[in-house]
């Protein structure tokens, strides 16, 4: 199995030679050819098996490679909810070394730190936003994100965001998200009824992977 057969982009391929990457980790294996095709994942993948790989290079490849469809200008496309900011800061790390050759507009968002300079680079226009939920709804209720134009979005380590009690803001976070022309790609290391019942509420009929 190569990175080639996957389907993704040539500036991907590029990248991930450059990084040093041979082959596809089994979860990256078996994430991304769904993912490319457009559909929902629930995948369970522990930490260190490559999966931030597994969603940052086939959002990659749909947001940049592929067909690009109108969206509104500076309006991020994509979301990635993580549960603390360091990973959210791996996550940025990551789609901006993978996507070094495609011209990627990323920010993070979290708590902690000032509020303005992330209503700043949200105003200079991004097109993928990682962010913890509790910021993030921050600046949805002062306006400061606009939520309509998503078209992908992802819950890493979904399993850490619950435990952390976050389930009631990604449940008003996906509120102001786009119900239509949407793919959710959720990873989490375990499965409990929680996650279950907020795939089966907001996902559609998802691939079921597990590492
Ligand atoms: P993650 O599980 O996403 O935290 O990734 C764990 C580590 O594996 C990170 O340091 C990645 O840079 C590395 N990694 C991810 N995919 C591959 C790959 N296909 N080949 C080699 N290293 C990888």
């Amino acid at each position: 199995m190569s990175f080639e057969t996957l389907g993704l982009a040539p500036a991907l391929l590029r990248a991930l030679a450059e990084q040093g990457y041979t082959a596809p980790t089994p979860i990256q294996a078996a994430a991304i050819p769904p993912a490319l095709e457009g559909r929902d994942l629930l995948a369970g993948a522990q930490t260190g098996t490559g999966k931030t790989a597994a969603f940052s290079l086939p959002l990659l490849d749909r947001l940049y490679a592929g067909e690009r469809k109108p969206a509104a200008p500076k309006a991020p496309r994509a979301l990635v909810l993580t549960p603390t900011r360091e990973l959210a800061a791996q996550v940025h790390e990551s789609v901006r070394a993978y996507g070094k050759h495609l011209g990627v507009r990323a920010t993070t968002i979290f708590g902690g730190v000032g509020m303005q300079p992330q209503v700043e680079a949200l105003r200079r226009g991004v097109e993928i936003l990682v962010a913890t939920p509790g910021r993030l709804l921050d600046h949805i209720q002062q306006r400061s994100v606009n939520l309509s134009h998503i078209e992908v979005l992802i819950l890493d380590e979904a399993d850490r965001m619950l435990d952390m009690g976050f389930l009631p803001s990604i449940k008003r976070i996906l509120g102001h998200l786009p119900k239509q022309n949407r793919v959710t790609w959720l990873f989490s290391a375990t499965f409990a009824p929680e996650i279950k019942a907020l795939a089966a509420e907001f996902m559609r009929e998802p691939v079921e992977i597990q590492i």
